[in-house]
């Protein structure tokens, strides 16, 4: 397999990742095939060490002969070379430790002390309640020195109270400095698109303010429903599993002022202003300003499916669709509504930054060019597609009786050619690295969860003191009718 023109050989320092949580899911379906995609295009180290720890008994090769078999059913088998995989395999190890009573850190311990001058990356991917005693066990076992690092998967927490728990528990082990908590979007391709489109084009930032921007719109949109995970949904619900982190994060990204460079803390004290500047949604508004539904039987992409209750445990209150208005209270975005919505069982998968800049201010065309005249607007598509496109207007081409006629074209500013004809990469492969070369830019501090919480929260206190509950709507619809009026409300539509 090709490397890409970026790649190198290693990350310079001899590095031991430690997956805890090495058998799970996320493991199996992300980290390994990201973990095989670096060490294809040559960013793994000669000597890096790569272990799956989980409490399973399992031997090196049982472990290995999983790790094999789920890679190579996630990646295309174009992507797939037995060469890489022979020489990432040699990387891995498998050691069964228990967090909780401790058994199997010496062993671990000893593996990792053979050799010295080296670093290690832990990462918790198992459930967070295992991350306090994660790393009283890194301390008690001398694994906790200044040569490591944490990664930390989401959630961290379910509200602001649980979220301090869980950065004491690691902070009392854990300097801020070394403790890398994973939001993936933020390891797309196209989220740092955006980082660029801001900031190495001198075009935009003079519209990028409520005087040139009429709206924004960021949409989470998922077509399943909770896939066998209901009782761990259950206990979240779409506010806290999505908005909290992933919509907040991107919302961010759009609205911060210019970071001084792309150091870590420069980046991320703008995205902890933006956080600290989203006005409170007061108990008044909440009924206003926010819509949360659940969904109900109905059909998605033609099939039938089950209402979330039905695949589930009996009746609850848990919401699968948030939308909402967020204001930022700045001199940049002082009046732009933020309009954000995620759901389960809606009508197609996407996720996407909908910027929609203001109408000119006097048109001069005919009338009936009038109708046609579109405000311009920016959009900027996650997933599954990962596209930069503006809309302009355009004279339609041609000779016209009644005068000039206007049409919308589209001018497509996502990646050249040549990348496109690349492998899309998995958003950890990003993170991975890195991780392993130290670079905390793309990963959240401490004060941006916890400023994120404290907003969330009086959302969700708003929804228990008014006893709201989430309205119904049937699965492969865009959320409850009160989500379209939401919008409207203020003189918008959502952008489906
Ligand atoms: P999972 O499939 O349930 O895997 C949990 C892992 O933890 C297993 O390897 C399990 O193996 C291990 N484990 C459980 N108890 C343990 C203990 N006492 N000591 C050591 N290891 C233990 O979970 P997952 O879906 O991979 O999720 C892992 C983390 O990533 C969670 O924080 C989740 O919220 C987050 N996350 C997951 C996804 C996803 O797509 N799956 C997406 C975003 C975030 P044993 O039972 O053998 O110990």
């Amino acid at each position: 397999m090709q490397a890409d023109s970026t790649s190198r050989s290693g990350t310079g320092r001899p590095t031991d990742l430690i997956i805890f949580g090495g058998t799970g899911d996320l493991a199996m379906r992300m980290l390994f095939p990201s973990l095989y995609f670096l060490e294809a295009d040559g960013y793994l180290a000669d000597d890096a060490r790569i272990i799956g720890a989980a409490r399973g008994d399992l031997s090196r090769d049982a472990f290995l002969d999983e790790v094999h078999k789920r890679l190579k059913s996630h990646i295309p088998k174009k992507y797939y070379d037995a060469d890489v995989w022979d020489r990432f395999a040699q990387k891995v190890d498998y050691k069964s430790v228990d967090a909780t009573d401790g058994s199997g850190f010496e062993a671990l311990a000893a593996a990792l002390r053979i050799r010295d001058g080296s670093e290690a990356v832990f990462y918790f991917s198992t459930a967070p309640r295992f991350y306090g005693d994660l790393c009283a066990q890194l301390k008690a076992h001398d694994l906790a020195g200044p040569q490591s690092r944490v990664v930390l998967e989401k959630p961290i927490g379910h509200d602001l109270t649980s979220c301090r728990a869980v950065n004491d528990a690691v902070g009392a082990v854990f300097p801020e400095s070394r403790i890398y908590r994973i939001d993936h979007y933020l390891g797309k391709e196209t989220v740092q698109n955006l980082i660029a489109l801001r900031f190495a084009n001198s075009l935009l930032e003079p519209l990028w303010n409520a005087n040139g921007i009429e709206q924004v719109q960021i949409t989470v949109s998922e077509t399943v429903g909770v896939e066998g995970r209901w009782s761990y949904y259950n206990d979240s619900g779409a506010l806290r599993d999505m908005l909290q982190n992933h919509l907040l994060q991107l919302l961010c990204l759009v609205a911060m002022e210019p970071p001084t460079s792309l150091d870590a803390d420069a980046v991320r004290d703008e995205k902890l202003k933006v956080l600290r500047s989203l006005r409170p949604i007061s108990k008044q508004e909440n009924a206003l300003k926010t819509v949360c539904g659940q969904y109900t039987a109905g059909a998605v992409d033609g099939k039938a499916v089950p209402g979330y209750f039905e695949e589930g445990e009996g009746e609850s209150t848990t919401e699968t669709f948030i939308s909402l208005r967020a204001d930022i209270d700045n001199w940049r975005w002082r009046g732009v509504p933020f309009y954000l919505r995620t759901g389960k069982r809606l009508p197609y998968r996407y996720s996407e930054i909908f910027i929609q800049f203001k109408d000119v201010p006097h048109s001069i065309f005919p009338e009936e060019s009038n109708l046609t005249l579109q405000s311009n607007k920016l959009i900027i598509r996650l997933q599954p597609e990962e596209t930069i496109k503006l809309l302009m207007m355009n004279k339609v081409p041609g000779l016209g009786r009644d005068g000039m006629k206007l049409q919308e074209v589209s001018l497509d500013l996502s990646m050249s050619d040549e990348a496109r004809s690349r492998r899309r990469r998995i958003a950890y492969e990003r993170l991975l690295l890195d991780v392993l070369n130290a670079n905390s830019t793309l990963f959240v501090r401490r004060d941006e969860t916890e400023a994120a919480w404290k907003w969330v929260d009086q959302i969700a206190e708003g929804w228990r003191e008014l006893g709201q509950k989430p309205k119904p709507y049937a699965a492969g619809s865009w959320g409850p009718s009160a989500s379209v009026a939401l919008t409207e409300r203020y003189g918008h539509s959502w952008h489906d």
